[in-house]
């Protein structure tokens, strides 16, 4: 067992750390506050080849491993989750479908343009009937010739506002249940593809959510991802690569949490003495430094597996589940140990708070994450 990052790991980290506190720390709060997406950053992003972290390079991406892609996902969370979660739902839910869906002429079509940064990725499943519950989905894709004819709404789409290609679903034949609904590969410019209502958000909000409108959306027969059929597989593998960012970005916010309790406690007097040295205080960050660790081992070991080629689908959910769960608790904690000073706006803790929360919900509630590992142990 070796329990080492490699040097390229160690490097990456210390690169997106240092990318992280020179050009998202300091307009963090702004875009919290303005819900801007931070195009500049994402620009920079692209310059230093980190939009395609774990895309190979013949489809213009680093080539790195998705261990790597974790770290880099983590680190820059902890500076802003909103956009370390832009980057992982870019990667995560619209390359990686791509990558291991794709043929080919769509790599080289959509997706080496995507890992080189030219254009952002989103992924469009959900519905307002159809969340936990995919097979509620009512969106329709007919064949119409050469073409596929999409009809129908989406709604929470992480980056439908910024992306320029999007993975969508469609029952191309509801009858066949599970093997009837299809994935496809839906360029921004497209007829008939509209972005609909932009979502106000409790937390998270430098990341754009919205509706996307499909009417009458006609695309080419070679947008259709993988098989006929095979869209609920495509979602369900993606979600297992996209659980791993989402623990990564739980770990991101519980780092900040905990160097925001830290520092503080060290510094507020009460009593005569730093609150750090009061015990109700220092067990409150011996926890949250014991689930921080438990969670990046979690996520790491998740990622471990995937690059080991070995299944990672239950220890995936496993990590989203308690990552997820430890950001929303100690952040939590984290605003307690800052006391009234936590609750205003402008405390880097307020932010984390709202920002935690999201993990339990997206990419499977933590109710959905416990319907995977109960199936996998179950079994
Ligand atoms: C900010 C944000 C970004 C998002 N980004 C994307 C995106 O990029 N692409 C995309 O496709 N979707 C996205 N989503 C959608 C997200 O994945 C769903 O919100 C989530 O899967 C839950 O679905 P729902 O909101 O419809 O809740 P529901 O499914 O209605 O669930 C409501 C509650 O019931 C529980 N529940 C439901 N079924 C069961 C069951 N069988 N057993 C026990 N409990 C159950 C849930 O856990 C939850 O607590 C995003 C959502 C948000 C808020």
């Amino acid at each position: 067992m070796d329990f080492k990052l490699s040097e390229e790991q160690e490097l990456i980290r210390s690169n997106m750390r240092e990318f992280a506190a020179k050009h998202v720390d300091p307009i963090a709060a702004e875009i919290d506050e303005n819900s801007r997406h931070p195009a500049e950053v994402f620009q920079k992003l692209a310059e230093g080849n980190w939009l395609g972290i774990p895309i190979p390079q013949e489809y213009g991406g680093a080539g790195a491993d998705r261990l790597t892609h974790v770290i880099a996902v983590e680190e820059l969370s902890r500076s802003c989750a909103s956009t370390g979660f832009t980057l992982s739902a870019h990667v995560d839910l619209a390359c990686t479908p791509i990558l291991l869906f794709g043929n080919d002429q769509q790599k080289a079509k959509f997706l080496t343009p995507m890992a080189k940064g030219e254009n952002l990725g989103a992924f469009a499943l959900t519905e307002p009937g159809a969340g936990t519950d995919v097979m509620a989905a009512t969106t329709t894709a007919a064949l119409d010739g050469n073409d596929y004819v999409i009809n129908g709404s989406k709604t929470f789409t992480s980056n439908g506002p910024v992306a320029g290609t999007y993975v969508a679903f469609a029952w191309t034949d509801k009858e066949a249940g599970r093997k009837g609904m299809s994935a496809f590969i839906v360029p921004r410019d497209t007829p008939g593809l509209r972005v609909g209502e932009h979502f106000k958000k409790m937390g998270l909000r430098a990341s754009q959510t919205s509706e996307m409108i499909f009417k009458d959306c006609r695309i080419p027969k070679e947008n259709l991802l993988g098989q006929p059929g095979q869209g609920v597989q495509i979602a369900m593998t993606t979600f297992d690569h996209g659980r791993m960012g989402i623990a990564a970005q739980s770990i991101g916010i519980l780092q900040a949490a905990l160097d925001e309790a830290v520092q503080y406690s060290k510094e507020r007097i009460q009593f005569g003495t730093p609150i750090a040295r009061h015990q109700a205080i220092a067990w409150m960050i011996a926890d949250m430094a014991t689930d921080l660790a438990a969670a990046r081992f979690l996520a790491y070991y998740a990622a471990w597996l995937k690059d080991q080629k070995q299944p990672f689908s239950k220890e995936a959910a496993m990590a989203k589940l308690f990552a997820s769960e430890a950001a929303m608790k100690h952040t939590t904690k984290a605003v307690q140990i800052h006391g009234g000073y936590g609750y205003i706006k402008g405390a880097k803790v307020e932010r984390l708070m709202r920002d935690a929360k999201i993990t339990e919900i997206y990419e499977g509630t933590s109710e959905a994450q416990r319907m995977v590992i109960s199936g996998n142990v179950l079994r």
